[in-house]
């Protein structure tokens, strides 16, 4: 498998991890755009929001239980955003399903 965020979940490749569990990882981004900017991945390959289906989707479930605890963690009690990138309009760049928490400070509007 070369997808880097499939080796990145199962410590193949080194990240400053955040948060796991077994079908979860989350790990700060390489190039934070804000004071907190963390990745939250399934261990398993999905390529985007488009591919979520009724099979994978608990998945998808899962990762949204653990954001909070994440945020709060972090410290983000004033609000954060969570973004996904879906396709090439949106500017995805890494075809593993991932989800942004940004926060940590005042967030500019979207788009
Ligand atoms: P996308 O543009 O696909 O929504 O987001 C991909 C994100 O992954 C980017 O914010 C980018 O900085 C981050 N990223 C890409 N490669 C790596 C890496 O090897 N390690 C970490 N920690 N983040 C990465
Ligand atoms: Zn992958």
């Amino acid at each position: 498998m070369s997808c880097i965020f499939c080796k990145i979940a199962a410590g193949e490749i080194p990240s400053q991890k955040v948060y796991e569990d077994e079908a979860v990882y989350a790990f700060r981004d390489i190039n934070p755009v804000a004071p907190v900017h963390i990745l939250i991945v399934p261990k398993t390959h999905i390529p985007s929001v488009g591919a979520i289906n009724s099979e994978n989707s608990s998945i998808v479930a899962r990762i949204f239980e653990v954001i909070p605890k994440i945020a709060e963690a972090e410290g983000l009690s004033r609000g954060y955003r969570v973004v996904s990138n879906a396709g090439e309009d949106a500017g995805q760049t890494v075809m593993h399903l991932h989800f942004h928490i940004i926060g940590g400070r005042k967030l500019t509007i979207m788009a």
